[in-house]
């Protein structure tokens, strides 16, 4: 990869996926950076253990959807030959629903076919075809919208169990503004969100896959392939020699400071930057201190194919909060990707915790395992104790896209001026493909300043 001397150079404090993006793409843009990485696993979110039993787990994102920067990507690493699809089994999801779990309705049509919601709601979704255009709602949360669409039952239902699913968030708290800026720009469009799902661009779908061996490989890839990365060097303070030129001080035993940067990138957790923007930019740091990080543990469960009388045939399934369950719902791990587990085997991924379940996901361990075996067994028609269980926690896991983190947008946008820019999943998007875009676009801009 191309190197050369440049008046900018950059620091990247936090070596997640956001960050090490970032810096493959300055490093190939010839820009001077080091990324420093608090721990000696490059990756943060991606983590994929392999047990000694033989099951390979995911402890962050079980599946991507593949985006053309994310294929450019794991083709640019040589990963592409590790890329793998998931069965396509996985276009079913089911929902919780009267104790049982019912197939979620993949298109209008087949929801309005369907007996997944009631007659009154059905009639409901047909007049929402009527809207007329109208502006957003400033500050309208996620659920306050949907039920303006659609009515109470589908936020029961649908989107409060995709909500928990996809940003272990609670839709009375997110704002659409923030998680569906598409939705908002559809309503002051078309009116009708039906209408302008129908008529709007078509985005081709994007494919659901993992990579051998599990995501992990992304990241490590990535780590392997820079030269400046420092992995064991956590930062704890930010120095500020002038106005725009920074220093870094590094946990003992590192050299005492490192300097000097003439650009800042924070791609690590709001909670996390906030300590180190305090001493010079207290307003911010409160700002960043404010955004919540609900726990979440990820429990998994391996059973004998022949004791588990539900046939599994799907992505997984959602749990709505109103159905009062432990979990908010279990990836089908096995059906996704069979050759996970050994062989006769199925293993269930099952996310206890986000905002709607926090107090589960702080329970001991053993609590945890119980309650989740017990429930699978109620649900799925499990006859026998598990094959094997083990855990993951998260105590700070996903950013919560509410009117917090908004002001903690805002309260960052400034600093921009001052050489020091956000990049971290709260800024860029949840999502990997998300952390990817924004990631290579700064690298982009950053370097058309060198
Ligand atoms: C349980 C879970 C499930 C998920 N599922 C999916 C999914 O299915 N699909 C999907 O697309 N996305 C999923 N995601 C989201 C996605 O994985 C994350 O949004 C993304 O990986 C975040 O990357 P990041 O680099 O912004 O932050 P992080 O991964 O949090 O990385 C931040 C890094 O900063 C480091 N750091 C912190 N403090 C310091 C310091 N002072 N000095 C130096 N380094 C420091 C940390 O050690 C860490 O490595 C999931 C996330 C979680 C937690």
């Amino acid at each position: 990869m191309a190197s050369s001397p440049s008046p900018i150079r950059v620091a990247i404090i936090g070596g997640g996926l956001t960050g090490l993006t970032l810096a493959y793409y300055l490093q190939k843009a010839g820009v001077a950076y080091d990324l420093f990485e608090a721990s000696g696993r490059p990756g943060g979110n991606l983590y994929s253990p392999l047990t000694p039993e033989g099951y390979q787990l995911e402890a962050g994102p079980n599946s991507l959807l593949l985006s053309a920067e994310l294929e450019e990507l794991v083709t640019e690493l040589g990963l592409q030959s590790h890329i793998q699809e998931a069965a396509p089994v996985s276009q079913h999801r089911y929902v919780l629903r009267g104790g049982r779990y019912q197939a979620l309705p993949a298109s209008p049509p087949a929801l309005i076919s369907s007996n997944f919601f009631s007659l009154r709601t059905k009639l409901r979704l047909l007049a929402e075809l009527l809207r007329r255009p109208t502006q957003p709602v400033p500050g309208e949360t996620v659920a306050a919208f949907f039920e303006r669409h659609f009515g109470a039952e589908v936020v029961q239902y649908a989107v409060n169990a995709f909500v928990a699913g996809i940003y272990a968030g609670d839709p009375a708290e997110l704002l659409l503004s923030l998680t569906f800026p598409q939705l908002a720009a559809l309503e002051t469009q078309y009116g009708s969100l039906l209408r302008g799902l129908a008529k709007g661009p078509k985005t081709a779908r994007r494919r659901t896959i993992t990579l051998r061996g599990g995501v992990q490989a992304l990241t490590d890839a990535l780590a392997a392939k820079l030269t400046n990365y420092h992995p064991d060097c956590r930062i704890t303070a930010i120095g500020l020699l002038a106005e725009n030129t920074y220093t870094l001080t590094p946990q003992p035993p590192q050299p005492a400071a490192l300097a000097p940067y003439s650009h800042l990138a924070l791609a690590l957790p709001a909670y996390a930057a906030a300590p180190l923007l305090r001493p010079h930019f207290a307003a911010a740091a409160e700002a960043l201190a404010a955004v919540r990080y609900p726990p979440m543990t990820l429990v998994y469960s391996a059973y004998d194919r022949a004791a588990v009388a539900h046939p599994l045939a799907g992505f997984g399934a959602l749990n709505p909060r109103v159905e009062n369950t432990y979990s908010a719902g279990s990836i089908w791990t096995s059906s996704l990707f069979p050759d996970r587990v050994p062989a006769g085997q199925v293993l269930f991924t099952s996310f206890v915790g986000g905002a709607q379940f926090a107090r589960q996901a702080q329970e001991p361990a053993a609590t945890q395992l119980a309650a989740v075996h017990h429930e699978l067994s109620r649900l799925y028609g499990i006859e026998g104790a598990p094959r094997w269980q083990g855990r993951y926690y998260w105590p700070q896991s996903l950013p919560q896209f509410d009117q917090y983190l908004a002001a903690a947008r805002a309260a960052v946008a400034p600093l921009a001026a001052r050489g020091m820019v956000a990049v971290a999943n709260w800024q860029a998007g949840v999502s990997v493909p998300d952390c990817i875009k924004y990631a290579r676009r700064l690298a982009g801009q950053l370097a058309a300043n060198k």
